[in-house]
């Protein structure tokens, strides 16, 4: 049995697609572009202050109760007989921080994902795994140099890292099983 540990969004959740949805609804007309950066607020055309605010507006409006799974996420049943946990680093106001909590988890228990432990944290290297999965570079290097084994979710923002990575979470789940 191993102790995987999952990252939500751009893992699981489509955080980019429910942010921009929302930024459209708003009235910001904007292309939008799947960004090739992690940090990608200037590809969106925002300012660091502009992005911000809007992320704790998105956060604040609900946004993450409605985001769309990232392919099918029934594959992960395929961890069934290990210890899960999700683990997810989120922002918010500080009068925000339950709902982000409670619409993250209403997510996962809304898609049918099953999990043993739900972590709220900034840091990923905190939460004592034995194999990861993330699509943001920074998590992924930390985990690494703390002497983890963590796996890149392909995303167009994380290419130029090296190492393992898979490109869905079927082939996540057979490294785990392999
Ligand atoms: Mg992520």
């Amino acid at each position: 049995m191993a102790h995987v540990v999952l990252d939500k969004d751009g893992v699981m959740a489509n955080f980019l697609g429910g942010f921009a949805a929302y930024l459209r609804a708003k009235g910001h007309h904007h292309d939008y572009p799947t960004p090739t950066e992690y940090n990608f607020a200037h590809q969106w055309d925002l300012t660091p202050e502009q992005f911000q605010y809007q992320m704790l507006e998105f956060a604040a409006d609900r946004g993450y109760r409605d985001l769309d799974p990232i392919g099918d996420l029934t594959v992960l049943y395929g961890l069934v007989g290990h210890r899960v946990t999700v683990a997810t680093k989120r922002f918010s106001r500080p009068q925000h921080r339950g709902i982000v909590a409670g619409d993250s988890l209403n997510w996962l228990w809304d898609h049918n994902v099953s999990f043993d432990n739900f972590a709220l944290v900034q840091d990923k290297d905190v939460v004592d795994g034995d194999i990861f999965v993330d699509d943001a570079p920074s998590n992924i290097l930390a985990l690494r140099a703390a002497g983890k084994r963590a796996i890149i979710f392909d995303q167009p923002w994380n290419r130029s890292l090296k190492g393992e990575r898979v490109f869905n979470l079927g082939q996540f789940v057979d490294l785990v099983n392999s």
